[in-house]
């Protein structure tokens, strides 16, 4: 895949089964505990603004191949489908507790939640999904309780830093120790390709303290400011408690790949829907 990245760290891996092409945080993988991954437009059947791995029934394409999409990305990141749990995302901060009778919910169940933008479970082969075209997707695995946590995390997610309720979630559910927690920001939009009204960055100041404003947003000439979502929910991981050598921050842009990846700003919201996905192994834990 041609993707730009925005340093030259490897933070992310390109991967590629069978035409599916998605991105992955070795920081994640290397605790042999997971199947996680972040999708391109790369490798679906899906024709026109949704070309080609439109992850969204939502969003005008043909069921049928959004099913066959969910279908080829399951298979490239090694779940299955039935076991899908989807978000019912609407800029909440409202994480949802997964258990056994959420299994399915989203492909082969109805959704019978809604307001659900973060989603937590220690089942093992239950794979959280969450969608994006833009917002920011957040990856927790805590490698000892063996649970985990997928969030999205838009502006007002970040405001309302769902990063943190998620790991606290964890914490009371499956006692995680949030110093034990690796997290990844995932692939999203850019602090140069992110601008916003004053309306929003007022949020911030309120939100975050005032010795992190710099790095978070500036103002540009025509009164409207860059903001920084990627720094955002960095500092909302230090605040969860999450060690800073256990954190993996994106260095891809959505809205810089349009081409690679689906981005509302690039595409004036003519766009399908990318996805993460994080599942615990079934059949016990092998570290590699
Ligand atoms: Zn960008």
């Amino acid at each position: 895949m041609k993707l730009q990245y925005k340093s030259r760290e490897k933070i992310l891996e390109e991967k590629c089964v069978d035409g599916v092409e998605y991105l992955s945080y070795p920081l994640l993988e290397k605790t042999g505990m997971v199947n996680h991954g972040f999708s391109t437009r790369i490798g679906g059947v899906s024709e026109g603004v949704c070309s080609s791995m439109n992850l969204s029934f939502a969003r005008g394409d043909k069921e049928e191949a959004v099913r066959e999409n969910f279908r080829r990305i399951a298979a490239a990141l090694d779940v299955k489908v039935e076991n899908m749990v989807f978000s019912k995302q609407t800029h909440t901060t409202n994480v949802r507790v997964v258990t056994e009778e959420d299994r399915g919910k989203g492909t082969v169940k109805p959704l019978d939640y809604d307001q659900v933008d973060g989603l937590v479970t220690n089942i093992p082969g239950l794979c959280l999904a969450t969608f994006y075209a833009d917002c920011v997707p957040l990856f927790f695995v805590d490698p000892v309780q063996k649970a985990i946590g997928l969030s999205h995390s838009g502006w007002r997610g970040t405001v309302g830093k769902i990063g943190k309720i998620t790991v606290e979630t964890m914490r009371k559910e499956y006692g995680t120790d949030p110093a034990d927690v690796l997290a990844a920001v995932g692939p999203s939009i850019c602090q140069k390709c992110y601008e916003v009204s004053e309306d929003v960055i007022e949020q911030f100041r309120i939100n975050y303290e005032q010795k992190y404003w710099e790095e978070l947003f500036y103002k540009k000439e025509n009164g409207k400011f860059h903001l920084n979502l990627w720094k955002a929910n960095e500092i909302v991981f230090g605040e969860a408690g999450i060690k800073a050598e256990h954190i993996a921050v994106t260095n891809v842009c959505t809205c810089c790949n349009p081409d690679v990846l689906f981005s509302h700003r690039a595409s004036h919201g003519k766009r399908g829907n990318l996805g993460a996905f994080m599942a615990i192994r079934e059949g016990g834990t092998t570290c590699y």
